[in-house]
């Protein structure tokens, strides 16, 4: 294989800057799962405060914010309601199910964004032989919607809809931040009406592990005990946690430059023939079709690592660039060319 000089497989992909490195080095740690590591402590002050809640929990991955999240909010044989393109649905291997015990029914928004309407269809009438509704979860950005950013007027009208019925609300906010710079909406707004909310600190804002999980103190309290049991209380966590406040610090204003970068990518791909690219990029992430009459999604992923470019193929059509701080304009321009390259050397 080729070396990948350009990466857009994944806003997972970026690495440590030098200057958070530094902080890393220089973080005060402790124990963390006693409280006692500052640096972990500031971390969950500071997404506490930028989301509007009481407390917080630092955690080793956004999957365990949302599966703590389920537990905490759920009985076994609960419902929780969700888009069909929902992360936890795809990629947390089943935890809902086999962590939480709860069962999920899907909505089918449109770019993962659905209704107050849809929400209250989906909803069960309390009876002794259904499962009880529990959890609305709404993913904002939304991953598999193709980085949509929900209006802050539906996200109002979905809760106030699942306050109306009794349902607990979380946010899986795993790309919230690319949402808040996106739109100019607070963090604290978004996320106001939600029980829960988090952030991932390993994707675009370029940290190398974490999310932080906020809610009234009660929640973290509780939310606390099954970080335990599922295996995630740390103890010198601080070191982790200083590349995370490094990079609320740091790395939120400049999101918008992966958005311009984009959009740009977009915009470069449209006229490639057989390439179909999408109208409309709201943050980072760009869903693009081939046309597998002249060459599939995965083979094209294959022959663009040969330029070094990787891009990962999610069917035999479907493939899906991101961008973010290790990927500059210049290499968004010679990724696009790359394509460009690949599809007219078929033809
Ligand atoms: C990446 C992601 C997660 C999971 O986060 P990890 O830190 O990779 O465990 C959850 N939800 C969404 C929307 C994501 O994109």
């Amino acid at each position: 294989m080729s070396e990948i000089l350009i990466d857009l497989y994944s806003d997972t992909q970026t690495r440590p800057t030098p200057a958070m490195r530094r902080a890393m080095m220089e973080a005060e740690v402790g124990d963390e799962q006693r409280g006692e590591d500052p640096s972990v402590n500031a971390l969950c002050r500071t997404v506490a405060a930028l989301l509007g809640k009481e407390d917080a929990l630092f955690l080793p991955s956004g999957t365990m914010c949302n599966e703590i999240a389920y537990r905490v909010h759920c009985e076994p044989g609960d419902e929780i309601i969700l888009d069909a393109t929902g992360h936890a649905l795809h990629f947390e291997t089943g935890a809902p199910g086999a962590l939480a015990g709860v069962m999920t029914r899907t909505l089918d928004g449109e770019g993962g964004i659905f209704s107050a309407a849809q929400l209250a269809d989906a909803v069960r009438t309390p009876a002794r032989h259904h499962p009880r509704s529990r959890l609305v979860s709404v993913e904002n950005t939304s991953n598999l919607g193709g980085g949509s950013v929900w209006p802050i007027a539906r996200i109002s009208e979905v809760v106030d809809m699942a306050r109306g019925h009794g349902l607990r609300t979380h946010m899986d906010g795993a790309r919230l931040l690319n949402a808040v710079v996106a739109s100019g909406v607070a963090a604290r707004d978004y996320a106001a009406g939600f029980d829960s909310a988090w952030i991932d600190l390993s994707k675009g804002l370029g940290a190398p592990v974490g999310g932080v999980l906020a809610g009234s103190a009660a929640f973290i309290e509780r939310a606390w005990r099954f970080k335990h049991q599922f295996g995630g209380a740390m103890r010198q966590a601080g070191v982790l946690a200083a590349a995370g406040s490094y990079a609320l610090a740091h790395h939120v204003e400049r999101l918008a430059e992966d958005h311009d970068n984009a959009a740009r990518f977009a915009a470069a791909i449209r006229d490639v023939p057989g390439i179909v690219a999408p109208d409309r990029v709201d943050t980072n992430i760009v869903f693009f079709r081939v046309d597998t009459t002249v060459l599939s999604a995965p083979s094209l992923s294959e022959r663009l690592l040969e330029h070094g470019v990787r891009i990962g193929a999610m069917d035999e059509s479907k493939l899906r660039a991101v961008t973010h701080l290790d990927v500059d304009r210049e290499s968004v321009d010679a990724a696009a060319s790359a394509i460009r390259t690949v599809v007219e050397d078929l033809q």
